[in-house]
C-alpha cells in the first residue's frame, strides 16, 4: 500500500474516533438535557397538584382499580397524574381510565422519597408528599416525545457522513502535498549516475525532515564521489607507476638485443632489470597491503604484541634490507611488567609501518640513520618517535605526504613510490594510534606515533 493511501487511512480512522465520539457526546447531552426539561416539567405538575388536590384531604376518595379505556382512547399513552394514599389506593388520578402504578414502583417511591421511572412508554415522576395529617405518592408521567432527540440524531449520523467524505477528501490531498518534496528526491535520486556524480539533491533551506533527508543523501553523494575519485586516481596512478618500470625495462632489454654484446654487458643488462623488477614487486606488495586496508579491515586479527620487540624487529629488518643504514633507540622509563610493553594489534602490520617511517628516516637523510625514542606510559598512550636528520618536510606538504601516490617535487630523483607514508597512516588508523609530522627547530623530521 503507497504511503499516501495509508496517511489518508490513518487520518481518516483517527478522525472518524474522534468525530464519532464528540457527536455521541452531543447526542447524549441533548437526550438527557431533554429528559430532565421532562421531568422538571413533571415535578412543577407534581408540586400543583399537591397544592390544589391535597388541600382539602378530606375529599378525597378511594377510587376504582380497574380501568376500562373509554372508547376512541389511545391509552395508556396520555398524561396523567395519580395521588396513593399511604395505603397505596388511588384517591385521585386526572384519567380515571389510566393503568394504575404497580405496587413495586409505589414501594420505591415511598422508599426513596423521590424515583424516577418508566411506565409503559411514558415517562414517570413519583414523589413522597408530607402533609399535616397524612402521607401521599403524587406521580406525575407524560409522554416524552422523542422525535426531537431522533431528528438531532439524524443530523449527527449526517454530518459524520459528510465529514467523513471532507477529511478522506483533505487527507489525500495534504498527504500528496507532504510526501511530494520526497517523491521529488526520489526521482533527483533515481537521475544521478555513476558517470554524473556531481549531481546533488535540491534542498529546501528549512530544518524539517525532508531537508535534512536531502541532505544526507547530499553528504552520501559527496562519499561516494569521493570513493569514486579515489579508486580512478589509484588506478591512473597503479597505471603509471606499473607503466615507468615495465617502459624501462623494455627498453634495456631492447637497447641490449639490439646487438651482440660481451658477457659482461648482458650481465649489467640483467641486473638493471632484476632491480627495476624488485621496485615493481615492492609496490605491488605495498599496493596489496593498501589494498587489502581499504577493503576488509574486518578481516585483520589483532593480538596482544610487545611493542619494544616489534620496535627491535623493525630496526633488523631495517639492517638487513639496508645495511648502509644507521638506526638507534633510546627507551625512556621501562614499565615495571611485561604487561606494562603490550599493546593490541596486527605484529605484521605494525613492523611495517614503523619499518617504513624508519625507512623514509634514513633514505631522506644524507647521514642515513633514524632515531627511535619509545616512552612508555602506565596508561597505555604510549609514545614513538621517529627523527631524523633530513630536510625536513615543508608545512604545506604535511597533509598531502599521506595521500597514496603523493611524492614531493624535491624529492623525485630519489627512488620512491609515494605509497609508504599513506600505507603508514592506513595502519596507524587501524589501530587508532595518532600520527603527526613536526619539523623541529634543530632540522630534520619527527613522526610521533601516540598510541590509544
Ligand atoms: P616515497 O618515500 O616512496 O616517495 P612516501 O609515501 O613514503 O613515498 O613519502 C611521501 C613523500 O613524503 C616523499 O616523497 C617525501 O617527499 C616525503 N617524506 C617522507 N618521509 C620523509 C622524511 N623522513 N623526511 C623528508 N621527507 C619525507
Amino acid at each position: 500500500m503507497q504511503i499516501r493511501t495509508r496517511l489518508t487511512l490513518l487520518f481518516l480512522l483517527l478522525s472518524a474516533c474522534i468525530l464519532a465520539a464528540v457527536l455521541f457526546g452531543v447526542h447524549w447531552l441533548f437526550k438527557k438535557n431533554t429528559e430532565e426539561t421532562f421531568f422538571q416539567g413533571l415535578d412543577s405538575k407534581i408540586e400543583l397538584t399537591a397544592q390544589t388536590v391535597l388541600t382539602n384531604e378530606n375529599a378525597l376518595r378511594p377510587l376504582a382499580h380497574d380501568w376500562i379505556a373509554p372508547e376512541g382512547d389511545t391509552l395508556p399513552f396520555r398524561e396523567n397524574i395519580t395521588v396513593f394514599d399511604n395505603s397505596y389506593t388511588r384517591v385521585f388520578s386526572m384519567r380515571l381510565g389510566a393503568v394504575p402504578v404497580s405496587f413495586n414502583d409505589l414501594e420505591e417511591i415511598y422508599q426513596k422519597g423521590e424515583t424516577r421511572f418508566k411506565h409503559f412508554n411514558l415517562l414517570a415522576l413519583g414523589k413522597k408528599i408530607n402533609t399535616q395529617a397524612a402521607q401521599y405518592v403524587v406521580v406525575a408521567e407524560g409522554y416524552c416525545d422523542p422525535v426531537e432527540v431522533e431528528n438531532l440524531r439524524n443530523i449527527l449520523i449526517y454530518s459524520f457522513l459528510i465529514g467523513m467524505v471532507l477529511v478522506a477528501l483533505s487527507g489525500w490531498y495534504y498527504a500528496g502535498k507532504v510526501l511530494q518534496p520526497m517523491s521529488q528526491i526520489v526521482n533527483e535520486v533515481e537521475r544521478i549516475q555513476p558517470s554524473d556524480l556531481s549531481r546533488r539533491v535540491a534542498t529546501s533551506g528549512s530544518h524539517d525532515e525532508l531537508a535534512r533527508m536531502a541532505e544526507t543523501f547530499n553528504n552520501l553523494l559527496d562519499r561516494v564521489e569521493q570513493a569514486f575519485q579515489m579508486q580512478r586516481m589509484f588506478v591512473s596512478n597503479v597505471s603509471h607507476e606499473l607503466k615507468n618500470p615495465l617502459t624501462a625495462i623494455r627498453a634495456q632489454l631492447d637497447v641490449t638485443l639490439q646487438r651482440e654484446r660481451a658477457p659482461e654487458a648482458y650481465r649489467k643488462a640483467l641486473q638493471s632489470v632484476l632491480e627495476d623488477i624488485t621496485d615493481l614487486t615492492e609496490t605491488e606488495q605495498k599496493l596489496l597491503q593498501l589494498a587489502r586496508l581499504y577493503n576488509s579491515p574486518q578481516n585483520i586479527e589483532f593480538s596482544p604484541t610487545r611493542l619494544d620487540e616489534l620496535l627491535w624487529q623493525a630496526v633488523e629488518q631495517l639492517k638487513k634490507q639496508h645495511p648502509d643504514y644507521q638506526s638507534s633507540i633510546e627507551f625512556g622509563e621501562m614499565p615495571e611488567t611485561e604487561e606494562g610493553l603490550l599493546i593490541s594489534g596486527s605484529e605484521p602490520l605494525l613492523r611495517l609501518a614503523l619499518l617504513n617511517l624508519m625507512n623514509n628516516a634514513c633514505k631522506y637523510s644524507p647521514d642515513k640513520s633514524v632515531r627511535i625514542h619509545a616512552i612508555f606510559k602506565p596508561n597505555g598512550a604510549h609514545i614513538i618517535e621517529v627523527i631524523d636528520n633530513g630536510p625536513g618536510i615543508p608545512e604545506a606538504e604535511h597533509a598531502l605526504i599521506f595521500e597514496p601516490f603523493y611524492r614531493s617535487a624535491r624529492h623525485l630523483t630519489v627512488k620512491g613510490t609515494g605509497i609508504g607514508l599513506s600505507l603508514v597512516k592506513s595502519i596507524l588508523t587501524l589501530h587508532q594510534i595518532e600520527l603527526s609530522v613536526e619539523n623541529p627547530s634543530n632540522g630534520g623530521t619527527v613522526f610521533r606515533l601516540i598510541f590509544p
